[in-house]
């Protein structure tokens, strides 16, 4: 069945520019969240980037108007009726997730494939939420979604081959880079960027050096383009805090526990650049 219409489940920053990437792809997108405000957020977001692209003659005011033009704007989840293939890409809480799996297995026809953009939680226990598991799938971007070519494509447990291939061959569409991961605790890129970062966090905490020389030492010293505190705001705290969450909690392993210093930023509301203020101030 050829996929035309592509729905998205949270419009944040992993949730727009998805929606962006598969309406840059002439699918037809459908792009929800809880709030119109959160929604319209997500679409100012992606006309702005369309626009700098525009000024910059990447793309002409045509084009852009066309890929704005396929981009629907829904807040409630049965819209989702409508599309023929979903990605979750709501808070990385596992109850709200689960019960969005629980909404889209109720919205949509049997065989759509229900793929979700979770940095960690197990795709197991989410398609465990379906009457399709063999059609839920992990399909996870990176952040900038328009920027990064990753695609990491995580099998569940009862993931089927097919789902597995038309994903795959989705992430192609979109312009993507994907690599097969098996639905382990942080897959593959949380699995070795996450302790990386908490390690870094802890550095601070531990007064090994500051967040401007830790994040000098990995950017010059072992050619990372981006220090580990920069690209925690980057990613958000809270998502990195519930990451480290996950790999303590699944592997019940001392090695993964979050840094205290990690959880009173998030306590705080210090979040990263989407709040404004994390390591560093915006
Ligand atoms: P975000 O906080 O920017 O956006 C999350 C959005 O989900 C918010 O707009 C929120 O209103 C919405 N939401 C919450 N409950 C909802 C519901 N029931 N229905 C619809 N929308 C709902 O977070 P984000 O950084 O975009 O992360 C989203 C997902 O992507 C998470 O699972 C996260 O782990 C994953 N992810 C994040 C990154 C990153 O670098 N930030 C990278 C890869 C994957």
């Amino acid at each position: 069945m050829e996929l035309k219409t592509f729905g998205v489940v949270g419009a944040g920053q992993m949730g727009n520019g998805i929606a962006q990437v598969a309406a840059m792809s002439g699918m037809q997108v459908i792009m929800n969240d809880i709030k119109d405000e959160f929604v319209q957020r997500g679409l100012k977001n992606i006309t702005n980037i369309l626009s700098r692209n525009v000024d910059k003659g990447k793309m002409s005011a045509e084009e852009k108007d066309a890929i704005l033009g396929r981009i629907k704007t829904s807040v409630q989840i049965k819209d989702m009726a409508a599309a023929d293939y979903v990605v979750e890409a709501a808070t990385e809480n596992e109850p709200i997730k689960l019960q969005i799996f629980r909404d889209l297995d109720a919205a949509c026809a049997p065989d759509v494939i229900l793929a979700t953009n979770t940095s960690s939680i197990p795709i197991g226990r989410i398609a465990a939420q379906t009457k399709r598991p063999e059609k839920v799938i992990g399909m996870h971007f990176m952040n900038p979604v328009p920027v990064m070519k990753l695609v990491e494509v995580i099998r569940g447990l009862r993931t089927s081959d097919e789902t597995f291939k038309v994903t795959w061959d989705l992430s192609l569409k979109f312009g993507k880079t994907p690599a097969e991961a098996n639905d382990f605790p942080g897959f593959i890129s949380n699995r070795v960027l996450m302790p990386m970062i908490n390690e870094a966090v802890y550095a601070v905490y531990h007064g090994v050096g500051k967040p401007e020389d830790i994040d000098t030492v990995m950017r010059l010293g072992m050619n990372h383009p981006m220090g580990p505190l920069a690209l925690a705001d980057l990613i958000g705290l809270d998502t990195c805090l519930a990451i480290m969450e996950v790999l303590h909690n699944g592997f019940c392993d001392s090695k993964y526990r979050p840094c205290p210093l990690l959880r009173k930023y998030v306590e705080a509301g210090w979040l990263g650049r989407k709040s404004g203020r994390g390591f560093y101030a915006y």
